[in-house]
């Protein structure tokens, strides 16, 4: 099988360098590019060395001109401290790293995948999400330059391949956590973790009846690369996730037993359009992906706990005052 040509942008992100590592390993010629408004090149240093791995500092809201066969298409912020930092970045990132994705993978001919979410739902009706669901997004929250950019990306997906016949695929992801989550991205799982450790107050939002399922990272790594080898018909969206639900009361109280930790929950206001409940409806990816999470939350945490342990958080830059 001869080797691909292929760029992940977003590549020095949380996801993105666990897919740059998988490809690697792969021994596909990777190139990563990021602008690292999120994450930092400690993400990918490891890789550095690797002659079948690039590294670009770029923003995707700018033309770039590659050759590639594959592109990954991840660069967004995807925290919501981050995306609401600067809501129209967050918005011209979505829609114009599209455009310009898009347009590399019309002229090159490449496969494209596009890191979609279960925020197109927005606060659901319908419980659990089939792909069907059109969603109740509010397009004029705080939320909304993510939610709705990506649902205009999704869209820009369908046109350019019923327009342009460019080879797309489509993934929903469902909240997803690891290592290299960023410590100060503020998302559930990174600051309970952060919290337990320091002996700090956990803190709820809301009465913390809400619900989220959680998907370990080398989960979702495998429905990516399932997804882009898929055959060229299974354009999605497809949901990408785990379909266990927990609260984040029950994700608290699970993390601080996991951690041995002597914090105490404590309850702070829930921020507007929060979703209520979420939790995929995978039958769509396991039919045409043949591809199912196999990780549970605990063994999941256990491996993200020891990640946050290992690392000096003084060496990590929060992206905004948000998290
Ligand atoms: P992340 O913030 O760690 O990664 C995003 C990466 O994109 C960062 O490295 C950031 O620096 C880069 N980036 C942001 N704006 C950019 C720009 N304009 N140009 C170039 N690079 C830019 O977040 P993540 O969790 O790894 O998310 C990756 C992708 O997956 C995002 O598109 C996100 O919307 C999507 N997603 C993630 C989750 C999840 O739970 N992790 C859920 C749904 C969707
Ligand atoms: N949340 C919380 N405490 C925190 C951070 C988040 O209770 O310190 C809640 C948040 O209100 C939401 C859920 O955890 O209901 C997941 O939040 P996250 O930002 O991780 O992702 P979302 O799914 O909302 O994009």
């Amino acid at each position: 099988m001869s080797i691909k040509r292929v760029l992940v942008t977003g590549g020095a992100g949380f996801l993105g360098s666990h897919l740059c590592d998988r490809l690697v390993a792969q021994g596909e010629d990777v190139i990563c590019l990021d602008n690292f408004f999120t994450s930092q090149k400690s993400n990918v240093a490891h890789l550095l060395e690797r002659p079948n791995f690039e590294l670009i500092r770029h923003d995707v809201t700018h033309p770039i001109w590659l050759e590639v066969d594959e592109i990954y298409n991840l660069a967004c912020p995807a925290a919501p401290g981050h995306y609401q930092y600067n809501p129209i970045k967050t918005m011209k990132t979505s829609v114009l790293g599209a455009i310009n994705t898009l347009g590399m993978a019309k002229r090159c001919r490449a496969k494209i995948f596009q890191a979609s979410t279960s925020e197109v739902y927005g606060d659901p009706e319908i419980h659990p999400q089939p792909e069907s669901y059109r969603g109740n997004v509010n397009p004029i929250g705080p939320r909304a330059c993510y939610d709705e950019g990506k649902r205009a990306a999704e869209t820009l997906f369908f046109d350019y391949h019923r327009r342009n016949r460019v080879n797309i695929r489509v993934g929903r992801i469902f909240n997803t956590y690891g290592p290299r989550m960023h410590p100060f991205d503020g998302r559930v799982v990174s600051n309970f973790i952060r919290q337990a450790l320091a002996g700090e107050d956990i803190t709820v939002f809301g009465d913390g009846s809400q619900s989220r399922s959680f998907c370990y990272v080398d989960d979702l790594i495998d429905a990516f690369l399932a997804h882009m080898a898929a055959p060229d018909s299974c354009v999605g969206p497809i949901n990408m996730g785990n379909n266990r639900e927990f609260t984040m009361l029950e994700l608290a109280e699970l993390v601080v037993e996991l951690t041995g930790s002597v914090s105490k929950i404590v309850h702070r206001d829930l921020p507007a359009d929060d979703p209520r409940q979420r939790q995929p409806d995978l039958a769509l990816a396991k039919r045409e992906l043949g591809w199912e999470p196999k990780v549970a939350l605990r063994d999941g945490l256990e491996k993200t706990i020891a990640y946050f342990k290992s690392v000096n958080l003084e060496d990590f830059r929060a992206p905004t005052p948000n998290y």
